[in-house]
């Protein structure tokens, strides 16, 4: 089998107790079956416990939250108590992988890290985007010739912007007019005759002809904010700070580019320097998406939508009184940084399929 994987992903390494917004905090833990077979064998006070904490529904077993929204074994100081008296074999399989997620089709497969976690992302946000590709041992399932065409082509896309990036302008609007045509002309040849929602009754010819006609197109417009708005409200709230993000965005109701021009030059010279990263990291997260969606554009609408939101926090936490700033527990009393804020939003968005699925429909010249 084919695999692809950042550059980053063999250094990460989980910083535990050092780590401030730990994984073990805020979710709580699927346990499959045989991890559940495994700690079946725990003796002693920690098998006792693991017996008390552990539930099952539905046939499906899972370590409920304690009331502060810790996981039942994270201790004080921000070790697991598992790996403590078991070692990391007796973890269950999403503890064990995280943050490290596979995907595979057909007999290709790439790796790369969750943005949820905040050690991972400080490599994803350190990432020269060089990408390793090897060969490893198995056989996926049987593609038809078309899907392996689709796979094919899709990868190319990919790596052919991939090349690009670096070049586009780091301004938030140019980068993201010169970003869709990309994805337009990707779209006429890869899946020229898709039906998806985003498609129906408008030709990608006219599309791309339309685009190329303009010099400008004001992706963060009054009409598109109100949409941005929207489409937060209808996602699941997983921590309360997410309402406040919201109730912020509310509040301050305007373009994030006018307020971007008044944040000091340090801080807008954080966000130009990390655009670039942020594509990175959705674009190879989530090229093979397309083929699921039989299109492209979803794509493009994840990323630009993601983009969005981590701009828009990044701009407005940055111009708010300190009061407001101390909200917030996702930056844990330190100075917002992209960092904080992609982190987040990714624990908020990355791990709920109906949230992900909200991201999919934005298309500019049409919302
Ligand atoms: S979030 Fe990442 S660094 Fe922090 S405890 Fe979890 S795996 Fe380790």
């Amino acid at each position: 089998m084919d695999i692809e994987y950042p550059s980053y992903y063999e250094e990460f390494r989980c910083i535990a107790g050092k780590c401030k917004d730990s994984c073990c905090r805020g979710w709580c833990i699927d346990v499959d079956r045989e991890s559940k077979k495994r700690l079946d064998r725990i003796k002693g006070p920690l098998g006792e416990k693991i017996k008390e904490k552990l539930k099952e529904e539905e046939g499906n077993y899972y370590f409920p939250l304690e009331e502060n929204g810790d996981c039942p074994f994270l201790l004080k100081s921000g070790l697991c108590e598992m790996i403590l008296s078991e070692g990391e074999d007796a973890l269950c399989n999403v503890c064990a992988s995280y943050p490290r997620v596979k995907q595979i089709y057909g007999n290709y497969a790439q790796y790369d890290l969750n943005a949820s976690c905040e050690e991972a992302f400080r490599f994803i946000l350190k990432w020269d985007g060089r990408i390793v590709r090897a060969v490893e041992e198995g056989m996926g399932e049987k593609l038809s010739r078309e899907q392996e065409r689709e796979l094919i082509h899709v990868l190319a896309f990919r790596t052919a912007l991939w090349e690009e990036l670096s070049y586009l302008p780091t301004d938030f609007n140019a980068f993201f007019l010169h970003l869709f045509p990309f994805f337009l002309e990707g779209e006429s040849q890869i899946f020229p005759q898709s039906d998806h929602p985003l498609r129906k009754n408008r030709p990608i010819h006219e599309l791309l002809t339309k685009w190329q006609e303009l010099e400008e197109y004001p992706f963060l417009s009054k009409e598109r904010y109100s949409a941005f708005l929207k489409w937060q409200d209808k996602s699941t709230e997983i921590n309360k700070d997410f309402g406040q993000w919201k109730e912020l965005f509310k509040k301050y109701k305007m373009n994030p580019e006018i307020r971007f021009n008044s944040l000091s030059k340090e801080k807008r010279l954080e966000w130009e320097n990390q655009i670039v990263a942020l594509c990175r990291y959705y674009l190879f997260r989530y090229t093979l998406l397309s083929i699921k969606e039989t299109s492209l554009l979803p794509v493009f609408s994840l990323l630009y939508q993601s983009i969005e939101w981590i701009y828009t926090a990044f701009v407005f936490i940055n111009t708010v009184s300190d009061e407001e700033k101390k909200q917030f527990s996702c930056f844990f009393g330190e100075e917002p940084d992209v960092l904080r804020i992609a982190v987040f939003f990714s624990k908020e968005l990355e791990h709920d399929e109906g949230n992900i699925r909200n991201l999919l429909y934005f298309l500019p010249l049409f919302n």
